[in-house]
C-alpha cells in the first residue's frame, strides 16, 4: 500500500510505495569513475594538486608533501570564483529586493581528501582514520567561522558517478556561502515554529520519538542515534542525530569526534554492503554560522542513489521511495558490521 507521509521538520511529502519495489534497478550501481593513470589525490602526488590549506599531518611533515593523513585543497574546478585580495572590498549584491537579485559567487570551494592511500569506499577507512577526515571537516569550519564572512558552509561527499562523484579516491567537498540555502532555511524555519509551538527542539523531540518507536532505528549509542527518517526520500537512506542538542558540528570535542567516526563508519559499512556497489551522498548540515538562536540541530544525512530523481519529482519535489523506512532499518540492522 502506498502512503504519503510529510517529514517531521520540513514541508515536504514524500510516497512510500513498497510495491514498487521490485522494479529492476534498485540500486544505481557505481560505474566506473575517472580513473587516470596517476590518482591526484594518493600521499606522494601533491604536486598534482592546489595548494594545501589544512591537513591533519604526522608530527614533523611539512605541507605540501607527504605525511598527511587527511587534506584540504583547493578544488581545481571550483563552483565558486576565487576570493578577492585581502583588502578589497567585500562584494555585494545588486538589487537584492528585485526579481533579478544577484551577488558574486566567491568563496572557498575545497576538496577535502580522505585518506593518504588510494581509498574509494568509506569501510577502507579504519576508525582511526574516519576520525581525523571529522577532525578536518571540524577545523574547517572553525576556521571559516573564525573568517566572520561566510554566512553557511556546505560539507558534502559524493561516493559513486551516480552521486556526482568525477574521482574515486575518496574525498569530501566543502564550499562557504554567503547565503543560507533553502534546504537549510527550511529546516531552520521548521525548527523555529516547532520551538514556539512546543517550546522544544524538534529534533530533540524526534529523537526520543524514534528511541520510543524503535522500528526505524539502526543503530543507538548514548551519543547517537541512527535511524531511516519517517519521510526518506530515498531507499535506505540513514539519518545521524546526536542526542546531545548543539547547533553546529563544530562545537563536537575529541571524544564526541571519536563516538562519531565510529558511528559513521559503521553506518557507511553497512550501506556499503547492502549492495556491492553502492553510490551515495553524505551531507553535514550544520547551523548557518549568522544563526540568531541555537534552534538548530546538526546531523548527517546519508542518501543511497537508489533512484534517480524523474519527471514527477522534478515536478512536484515529492519523492518516491519504494523501500519503507521500517523495512530499510530492519534490513541494515541485520547486516553486521566489521566490528
Ligand atoms: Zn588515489
Ligand atoms: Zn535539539
Amino acid at each position: 500500500m502506498a502512503e504519503y507521509r510529510r517529514d517531521p521538520v520540513v514541508d515536504r511529502w514524500v510516497i512510500i510505495a513498497p510495491d514498487r519495489a521490485g522494479r529492476p534497478c534498485e540500486f544505481v550501481e557505481l560505474e566506473s569513475v575517472e580513473r587516470a593513470g596517476v590518482c591526484p589525490f594518493c600521499a606522494g602526488n601533491e604536486h598534482l594538486t592546489t595548494r594545501e590549506i589544512d591537513a591533519v599531518r604526522e608530527p614533523g611533515t611539512a605541507p605540501g608533501g607527504p605525511g598527511w593523513r587527511t587534506r584540504a585543497i583547493g578544488n581545481k574546478y571550483p563552483f565558486l570564483d576565487a576570493l578577492p585580495m585581502l583588502g578589497e572590498p567585500r562584494p555585494s549584491g545588486r538589487n537584492p529586493s528585485s526579481l533579478f537579485a544577484s551577488l558574486p559567487a566567491v568563496g572557498p570551494h575545497e576538496v577535502l581528501v580522505e585518506a593518504p592511500f588510494h581509498a574509494t569506499r568509506a569501510s577502507q577507512l579504519s576508525l582511526e582514520q574516519t576520525t581525523d577526515v571529522l577532525r578536518l571537516y571540524r577545523s574547517r569550519l572553525r576556521a571559516l567561522r573564525a573568517e566572520g564572512r561566510w554566512r553557511y558552509v556546505q560539507i558534502f561527499r559524493n561516493v559513486g558517478e551516480a552521486a556526482g562523484a568525477s574521482i574515486e579516491h575518496l574525498h569530501s567537498q566543502l564550499a562557504a556561502l554567503d547565503v543560507v540555502p533553502e534546504a537549510i532555511a527550511a529546516e531552520l524555519r521548521g525548527a523555529g515554529e516547532y520551538r514556539t509551538r512546543h517550546g522544544r527542539c524538534v529534533f530533540c523531540d524526534l529523537i526520543a520519538a524514534e528511541l520510543a518507536a524503535e522500528v526505524r532505528l539502526c543503530e543507538a549509542t548514548p551519543e547517537f542515534i541512527v535511524a531511516c527518517p519517517y519521510a526518506s526520500r530515498f531507499s535506505y537512506e540513514t539519518a545521524i542525530w546526536p542526542r546531545r542538542h548543539e547547533a553546529g558540528f563544530d562545537a563536537l570535542d575529541d571524544e564526541e569526534l571519536t563516538k562519531l567516526a565510529g558511528v559513521l563508519r559503521r553506518t557507511l559499512g553497512r550501506i556499503e554492503r547492502l549492495a556491492a556497489r553502492t553510490s551515495y551522498n553524505v551531507l553535514l548540515h550544520t547551523a548557518p554560522f549568522d544563526a540568531a538562536d541555537d534552534a538548530y540541530h546538526w546531523h548527517l544525512e546519508i542518501l543511497p542513489r537508489t533512484a534517480k530523481a524523474a519527471g514527477f519529482e522534478w515536478g512536484t519535489g515529492v519523492f518516491i521511495n519504494a523501500v519503507a523506512p521500517e523495512a530499510a532499518a530492519t534490513r541494515l540492522r541485520a547486516i553486521g558490521t566489521n566490528e
